[in-house]
């Protein structure tokens, strides 16, 4: 009887395969990323990982019971344990050893979820008759995320954000539960359903009957990892998402009616500011509002995309005149674009100290761009627009309606999902 540790992974599947016309059975066995290293934003894991084991015995060993059980242990002290029994799993119908006299079988089990929650290295060890360390694994937690404000703007720009992540943990012997949440901000509705703000948990927390108890210390800040990151989609966690397509309507709807009105270049700075979702088309990791050029000039907004480009944005306001009877850039718009190209020739007379400012290095910023949001689409002449273009060049430009638009198409992405 022999038992290895092959390592943990998160992706698990093993199905057998009957090929059509043939008896062979074809065991499709799927464990990606094979691994004795864990990196995880929080201990204890919020995900469930499987450990593999590949186990060798005789054949006839169908007829014996053997147990066994597998140990974590870091430091002398057993943190987590689990058993089972050679002939149960042989019933499970995975095994068939039929004409060898020795069978290897790849097999897969998990831990409790509260049972590893320091970092450090932990002893496989194995138990039949005896002990045997059979391999070690590594748990290393990921620093606590923390966000700038200029991050939280941005993440609320993406259509996919994350209003609050859940969980729920409870002990199998006085059944306590402990419902857990984090989100940028308290949440009233999850707190009157029992649900604890993960920065409150205490430090060791422990059920009433004490089976359930572990350390916090990796768990109440390590757990805002999965605020910036829409891409989880853990069945085991439970993610609200910040917007739905009747939210997004109802914003369109308020910066629609605003359009409509005579409102001043401040009231929609403001209105942008507070939703920052009509400015998603950048895909944004940082946004800053009314941001200093050099101590000399004022953006409206500053955008850090995640390619890593700058984006200086001066806002007009809708009404403002656009074009003149002939089709060409009148005053106004004139003037919006000659504060690009005064903020662009002070930044290109101080690139490294502009950048140092917002907190960047001068190497790691692939570009600085200049962008004008103003007037409305309304019936103007493609042909002037194209002047528009072809006069500059090298800057963004984009009316209340593009802005608009584009948020309706963003409703009618989002109705797809
Ligand atoms: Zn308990």
């Amino acid at each position: 009887m022999e038992v290895r540790f092959l390592g943990v992974t998160t992706n698990f599947s093993n199905n057998a395969i009957q090929v059509k016309g043939q008896k062979q059975i074809i065991d499709s066995l799927n464990c990606i990323g094979l691994s004795e290293l864990v990196t995880t934003p929080t201990l204890p894991m919020l995900c469930d990982l499987n450990y593999i084991f590949a186990l060798s015995f005789p054949v006839d060993v169908e007829f014996t019971p053997i147990n066994i059980s597998i140990i974590l242990r870091k430091d002398g002290i057993d943190k987590a344990s689990m058993s089972f029994n050679l002939t149960e799993l042989l019933k499970s119908g995975d095994f068939k050893p039929k004409t060898k006299t020795i069978k290897t079988q790849i097999i897969h089990q998990k831990f409790n979820f509260t049972q590893i929650d320091s970092p450090g290295t932990y002893d496989v060890v194995c138990k039949v008759s005896e002990e045997t360390i059979i391999g070690q694994i590594i748990f290393h937690p990921l620093p606590p995320r923390k966000y700038s404000l200029e991050e939280i703007n941005a993440i609320k720009s993406n259509p996919l954000a994350i209003k609050y992540v859940r969980g729920e943990v409870s002990c199998n012997q006085c059944q306590e539960k402990l419902k857990f949440y984090t989100s940028f901000s308290k949440d009233k509705n999850l707190e009157k359903n029992g649900y604890i703000f993960a920065k409150e948990i205490p430090k060791n927390y422990s059920c009433k009957c004490g089976n359930m108890n572990f350390s916090t210390d990796y768990f109440r800040d390590g757990i805002d990892f999965f605020l910036g990151d829409s891409s989880v989609g853990r069945e085991d966690l439970g993610i609200k998402a910040l917007y739905q397509s009747r939210t997004l309507q109802g914003i369109a709807n308020r910066f629609r009616n605003l359009l409509s009105t005579e409102s001043s270049e401040e009231e929609f700075q403001e209105f942008i500011k507070k939703n920052p979702i009509l400015l998603h088309m950048f895909n944004a990791r940082e946004i800053r509002f009314k941001n200093p050029v050099l101590s000399k000039y004022k953006t409206d907004f500053t955008i850090l995309t995640h390619s890593k480009r700058v984006i200086n944005i001066e806002i007009e306001k809708p009404g403002l005149s656009m074009f003149t009877k002939t089709g060409h850039v009148a005053k106004d718009l004139k003037h919006a674009f000659d504060q690009l190209s005064d903020w662009e020739t002070a930044i290109s007379n101080n690139r490294g100290s502009y950048l140092e400012d917002l907190g960047y290095s001068n190497s790691e910023i692939v570009s600085i761009e200049f962008f004008v949001i103003a007037g409305r689409t309304g019936n103007h002449k493609l042909k002037s627009f194209h002047h528009l273009k072809n006069q500059y060049r090298n800057y963004g430009f984009m009316t209340y309606d593009d802005l608009l638009n584009s948020l309706i198409q963003l409703v009618s992405n989002v109705d797809k999902l």
